[in-house]
């Protein structure tokens, strides 16, 4: 059977580690964003050139109607889905709680929190063995703030993994019946352009020395754990969170 996964924010970051091992592994790969095309368009061409099959597209997964354009996409020129990684996510700038805003709250939960959901819905809808799919594979991308609240920093960006935690719980119980399998990954501090985004560009090479294993991780170390429940090898996983945080 042809595997065909969704990474949503994949024009970069763990999402752009994650399209490219996932075509290596032979997968048909739909690459989301939202802003950078060329970076998108550029992830493409190169899993192409290597013999692969990508498309790349354009779309604000915290908005309904995009999301259910993009998996319009994904229907009509990949073709059926059967692995879907929600990965999108943002923080915003270092402050404490009393400063949290509710736009930002409502930006923060709309994105790293409401997107998992609507996604959740249209990636069921095409895979449950109860209306007539073929099964398929969920990972959700939280983080270790789920765990440790980000005090000082940014709870509102913690609390939005610990729902994606929760969502993960109970939807792996709510479809394991129907073929789909649910899991999760919780990434420590990984060597990405979200820490930029945070106010802090060199955040992980001034915290690294206190992770257990002395150093920040890589994109690609996150996609390998992606791409591991996601396979066959996980195939009796189900509602499992996988930190992927060098023991932090
Ligand atoms: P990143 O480098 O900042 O990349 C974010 C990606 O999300 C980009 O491709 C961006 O697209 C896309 N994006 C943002 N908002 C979007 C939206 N509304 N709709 C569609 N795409 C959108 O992030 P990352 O560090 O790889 O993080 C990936 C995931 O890992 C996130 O869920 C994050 O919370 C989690 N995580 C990261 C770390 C870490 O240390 N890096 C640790 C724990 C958890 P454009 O390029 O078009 O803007």
């Amino acid at each position: 059977m042809k595997e065909v996964i969704l990474i949503t924010g994949s024009s970069r970051g763990i999402g752009a580690a994650t399209a490219l091992l996932a075509a290596d592994q032979g997968y048909a790969v739909c690459i989301n964003y939202v802003r950078d095309a060329q970076a998108a368009e550029a992830l493409s061409s190169r899993v192409n050139a290597a013999g692969g099959e990508a498309i790349a597209v354009q779309a604000d997964v915290s908005q309904e109607a995009d999301v259910e354009r993009l998996f319009a996409e994904v229907d009509a020129r990949l073709g059926t889905l059967t692995a879907l990684v929600n990965n999108v996510g943002v923080l915003e700038q270092k402050c404490r709680l009393s400063d949290i805003s509710v736009q930002r709250l409502e930006r923060v939960l709309r994105t790293n929190v409401i997107s998992y959901f609507l996604c959740c819905q249209q990636a069921v809808r095409r895979m449950s063995t109860a209306t007539g799919g073929q099964g398929g594979r969920i990972v959700n991308v939280s983080s270790v703030a789920a765990r440790i609240g980000s005090a000082g920093e940014y709870i509102d960006y913690a609390a939005s993994k610990g729902a994606v935690d929760t969502l993960t719980i109970g939807l792996a119980k709510e479809v394991a019946a129907e073929g789909i399998r649910v899991n999760g990954v919780r990434p420590g501090l990984i060597y990405t352009d979200i820490h930029a985004s945070g106010g802090e560009p060199g955040r992980v090479a001034r915290l690294e020395a206190g992770v257990p294993m002395q150093r920040g991780g890589q994109p690609e170390e996150v996609a390998e754990a992606i791409l591991y429940l996601l396979g066959p090898g996980a195939s009796y996983i189900t509602g499992s969170i996988l930190d992927v945080a060098g023991g932090r």
